[in-house]
C-alpha cells in the first residue's frame, strides 16, 4: 500500500514538472533579459568615459608634439592611447555579445509563449489589471459620446479612474515600445509583450519607465494623471492584437 502511494506521488511529480520548468524557465529568461540589460547600461557608460579620455590623450598628444622631441614621451603618449583604443574595442565585442544574447532570449520566449497558445488553442494569456484597488470602469470599450468632443466615436479602451500618482502596473512581462507624449492621450507608455499582444497605459501624469526597458508584470511603469484629452484622474487602458484593439476586459484577470 505503502509502495503504491510512492508510485502515485512520482508519477503525480513527473506530470507537474515539466509544465513548473516552463514557467520557471521563462522567469529566469526574463531576468536573465534584465541583468543584461543592466549590463548593456554600464558597458555603454565605460565607452563613454574611455572616449572623454581618449579625447584628452589626443589632444595632451597634440601638446607633446609641440613641446618635446624625445622619442620616449611620444612613445609613452602612444603607448597609452593604444591601450585605451584596446580597452574600448573589448568593451564593444563584449556589448555586441551581450546585445546577441538578448536577442536570443526574447526568440526563445516568444517560441515558449507561441507553443503554449497553440496547445491551448488560444491567440493571446491575459494580463492582471493594470491598477491595485481601483476597479471601476468610467467609460467601456467601444461606440461612445465623447466627453470632451460630444460626438460618436470608437472608445480603444476602458478607463479607470484613481487618484493622481497611483502606480499604473505592467499588465505582463514584457518590452517598453514607446515611452512619451502623443497627441490625445497625454503622457502614454506602450508595452509589447511575448505573446504578441501590446497594452497601452495613457493620460500619465509621469511614465516611470523608457524605451527599450524590459518590464516584468506587475512592475510600477506609469503614474496615474489627467494629460492629453481627458476629464479626469484615470488610466486609459488597452490591449491590441496584430495591431487592432480588442475589449481589455476579455484580457486581463482581475
Ligand atoms: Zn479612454
Amino acid at each position: 500500500m505503502r509502495k503504491n502511494i510512492f508510485t502515485y506521488m512520482l508519477i503525480l511529480l513527473v506530470c507537474i514538472l515539466p509544465y513548473n520548468n516552463v514557467h520557471a524557465s521563462t522567469e529566469l529568461q526574463i531576468d536573465r533579459l534584465i541583468e543584461n540589460e543592466q549590463k548593456q547600461k554600464e558597458i555603454s557608460k565605460k565607452i563613454n568615459e574611455l572616449d572623454l579620455e581618449l579625447k584628452k590623450e589626443e589632444s595632451e598628444s597634440i601638446e607633446v608634439i609641440s613641446i618635446s622631441f624625445l622619442e620616449e614621451d611620444m612613445d609613452l603618449v602612444e603607448e597609452k592611447e593604444y591601450s585605451l583604443q584596446e580597452n574600448k574595442k573589448a568593451l564593444e565585442k563584449e556589448l555586441e555579445n551581450i546585445m546577441i544574447d538578448s536577442i536570443q532570449i526574447q526568440k526563445s520566449i516568444e517560441k515558449e509563449k507561441k507553443e503554449y497558445l497553440d496547445k491551448n488553442n488560444l491567440s493571446f494569456i491575459p494580463g492582471i489589471w493594470p491598477l491595485k484597488s481601483y476597479y471601476e470602469i468610467s467609460s467601456a470599450y467601444g461606440q461612445r459620446i465623447h466627453p470632451i468632443t460630444k460626438k460618436a466615436n470608437f472608445h480603444r479602451g476602458i478607463d479607470i479612474p484613481a487618484p493622481k500618482s497611483t502606480e499604473i502596473l505592467a499588465s505582463d512581462d514584457g518590452i517598453v515600445e514607446f515611452s512619451g507624449s502623443q497627441n490625445g492621450y497625454g503622457n502614454v507608455v506602450k508595452v509589447k509583450h511575448f505573446d504578441g499582444k501590446t497594452t497601452v497605459y495613457a493620460h500619465n501624469s509621469y511614465n516611470r519607465v523608457n524605451k527599450g526597458d524590459i518590464v516584468k508584470k506587475g512592475q510600477a511603469i506609469a503614474e496615474v494623471g489627467s494629460t492629453g484629452n481627458s476629464t479626469g484622474n484615470h488610466v486609459h487602458f488597452e490591449i491590441l492584437l496584430n495591431g487592432e484593439t480588442t475589449n481589455p476586459i476579455d484580457g486581463v484577470i482581475k
